[in-house]
């Protein structure tokens, strides 16, 4: 059972390394974007709703990203564990996880923090050529997560749950430091 948290700028490689490390360890892989942007595909009211705040490199709106999320944690397959990626995005959110699980009677075992300066962010955006990688909206990502989402780092300090990895390197150097740094007990 493990349920981790990988938290990390745009561009960290959250959604690369939760992929290889759901595969490995069994679990689903919960992306709050790739959630968004099914959703856009099906043209689904959830995908209308989000897609002008993604199309902007804004937040979608906390009350939808938290129903969404009460939802997805409440299916089946989650009582084998998971990780979550790209949510909480704003302290609102981290407060409504952490009433979620104890309701739920569920905890996270640790936030996995993927470092990376801002130089290479940009770079690895502007590489992977998503819609929403235009040079304008990544900076007003950047922006957004400076002054919305950084502060969930001292939130998860001050409970002793952040781990730093440093995320440079190459896909499977990061995944061997998380699988070192954060899963061996
Ligand atoms: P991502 O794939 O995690 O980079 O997310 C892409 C976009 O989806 C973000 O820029 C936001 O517009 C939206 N999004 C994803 N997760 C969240 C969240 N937890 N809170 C608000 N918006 C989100």
């Amino acid at each position: 059972m493990v349920r981790l948290i990988l938290f990390g700028p745009p561009g960290a490689g959250k959604g690369t390394q939760a992929a290889s490390l759901c595969e490995s360890l069994a679990v689903p892989h919960i992306s709050t974007g790739d959630i968004f942007r099914a959703a856009i595909s099906a043209q689904s009211p959830l995908g209308v709703k989000a897609q002008t705040f993604m199309d902007r490199g804004e937040l979608v709106p906390d009350e939808v990203v938290v129903g969404m999320i009460r939802e997805r944690l409440t299916q089946s397959d989650t009582s084998s564990g998971w990780i979550l990626d790209g949510f909480p995005r704003t302290l609102a959110q981290a407060e409504t996880l952490d009433s979620l699980l104890s309701e739920l009677d569920q905890s996270y075992d640790t936030v996995i923090s993927l470092k990376v300066p801002d130089e290479l962010l940009v770079q690895r955006m502007l590489g992977r050529g998503r819609k929403d990688d235009t040079e304008d909206v990544i900076r007003r990502r950047l922006q957004v997560y400076q002054e919305q989402t950084a502060p969930l780092i001292d939130y998860y300090r001050d409970r002793n749950s952040l781990q730093d990895v440093n995320g440079t390197g190459d896909i499977k150097e990061v995944t061997t430091r998380i699988q070192q740094q954060c899963l061996s007990k």
